[in-house]
């Protein structure tokens, strides 16, 4: 009888590990920049040809900027490659509750966290995020984020080694390298993102990728 119960509950034991393994191989990708939250103090100065002077812009506005491999080289990136104007941008912004609560459920439904950001200086921005992340846990208190966010699950696509890894010129294909990767590791992967031309490569990532590793990707256009 006892030996029966033992099986059972053996059983049910591996059962769940198999459950909780399952779990923890799922990933909620997420972006930083008015995805998580909005940047203090770091701009993006564009000077086209067509620009009398130098514009200033939010990296919010950047986002709305029709970049391509050819403009690019007409924006000054100068904010985002200091250090520690970088770790203080992150750290000083002001959350995005609506897409910091979404995170907060996929974390409670036991999927890991992963950034992947155009960033550059992956290793402060991994340290800032570090610094700034909190979740709520059950009783609804807010958490620092801890270890919960894994330094190898953070990409910022223009930290100076991580761009001799990607071959794209554009920002947007250098993410959808990135999550290709990814996919060969996690078996769902949920990509967050505010930025409608990082969301059309994933879309078209999603259209060309063999079934088996298109079916493990969904993604969601951040709140505001
Ligand atoms: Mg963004």
């Amino acid at each position: 009888m006892y030996s029966k119960i033992a099986q059972i509950l053996n059983e049910y034991k591996s059962e769940r590990l198999i459950t909780e393994l399952a779990k923890t191989n799922r990933l909620i990708l997420l972006d930083v920049d008015d995805t998580l939250l909005k940047p203090e103090g770091v701009f993006i100065y564009r000077k086209l040809p067509s620009d009398k002077e130098e514009v200033v812009l939010t990296p919010y506005e950047y986002g709305l900027e029709k970049v391509t491999p050819e403009t690019k080289q007409y924006y000054d990136y100068r904010d985002f490659i200091d250090p520690a104007k970088t770790q203080q941008s992150i750290e000083m912004g002001k959350p995005i509750v609506a897409n910091l609560s979404v995170m907060d459920d996929y974390l409670k439904r036991g999927y890991q966290i992963g950034i992947l950001t155009a960033r550059a200086n992956e290793e402060e921005v991994f340290q800032a995020l570090k610094n700034f992340l909190m979740y709520k846990d059950k009783r609804g208190e807010l958490i620092p984020v801890g270890d919960r966010l894994n330094r190898n699950l953070v990409f910022a696509i223009n930290d100076s080694n991580r761009r001799q890894q990607l071959q794209s010129t554009t920002d947007y294909g250098k993410k959808a390298e990135v999550v290709t990767r990814l996919l060969n590791d996690f078996d769902e992967i949920v990509f967050v993102d505010d930025d409608m031309k990082n969301l059309k490569a994933m879309f078209e990532l999603k259209s060309n990728l063999p079934d088996m590793l298109s079916n493990k990707l969904f993604f969601m256009l951040a709140k505001e």
